[in-house]
């Protein structure tokens, strides 16, 4: 199991870098930079990393670093909570793995700020409180051993995966807009493995557990209609 993961992490980053190129005329860069360029630079096309430096653009984009910095460190807070909550060993183990995972994107968002010059920072990301939140309600409000709250739980990870999914797409379009190729390359990367942990989830819901929570479901309205039976019996 150990050495599939290292082959599909092998995979992913030999892919990172056939797909990097394509992706870099794509996403809302493309619309962003014309913004960036317009105004009084628009004589000074030198994008030396000074000159990106003083742009609103090149701030937007160090404002979305730190919102991920947030973001995965709550992350980080989270999946053990999530993990003790799961029915079933299969999603215990995914968001074990999952963990490690962000540990190490944590690290790397380090390595971004750095690439860059700047020092790594933190800023309130409202959205992933949120999102994390509704995971916490789905735990209170679903009963604990069930297949439905494995069910649940896998399509909060998917949130907030996919929270991931578009700020790395995002970022990755930005700085290949202002050339900082690095910080490029090492968001590519997450994205990538965000992206595989979503795949990951879809899977284990499909394989086995959403048509174990719909069986369990059944179970219920089967005891449903025994007390019903019970009830007018007595009657
Ligand atoms: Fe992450
Ligand atoms: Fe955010
Ligand atoms: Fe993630």
């Amino acid at each position: 199991m150990e050495s599939d993961k290292t082959k599909a992490a092998a995979a992913s980053t030999a892919e990172a870098t056939k797909t990097a190129a394509k992706k870099s005329t794509a996403g809302p860069g493309t619309t962003a930079s014309k913004n960036g360029t317009a105004g009084s630079r628009s004589e000074n096309r030198d994008y030396s990393q000074e000159a990106t430096k003083e742009g609103a653009l090149y701030k937007f984009f160090l404002d979305g670093l730190k919102d991920m910095y947030f973001a995965e460190k709550h992350i980080l807070e989270a999946l053990p909570k999530m993990k003790e909550a799961a029915t079933t060993e299969e999603l215990q183990d995914a968001f074990e793995d999952h963990h490690l995972v962000t540990q190490k994107q944590v690290s790397r968002l380090e390595k971004v700020f750095k690439s860059i010059g700047e020092s790594a920072e933190a800023k309130k990301c409202d959205a992933i409180i949120g999102i994390v939140k509704e995971g916490e309600n789905i735990i209170k409000e679903t009963e604990e051993g069930s297949m439905t709250r494995d069910a649940a739980l896998i399509i909060a990870a998917q949130k907030v995966e996919h929270y991931e999914i578009a700020s790395y797409g995002g970022l990755v379009a930005l700085a290949e807009t202002l050339q900082l190729e690095r910080a490029a390359d090492l968001l590519q990367m997450t994205l990538e493995e965000e992206e595989d942990t979503d795949l990951d989830l879809t899977d284990i819901a499909e394989s086995s557990i959403n048509f174990r929570a719909a069986d369990e479901e059944e179970e219920d309205d089967d005891d449903d209609e025994e007390e019903d039976d019970h009830d007018y019996d007595m009657e």
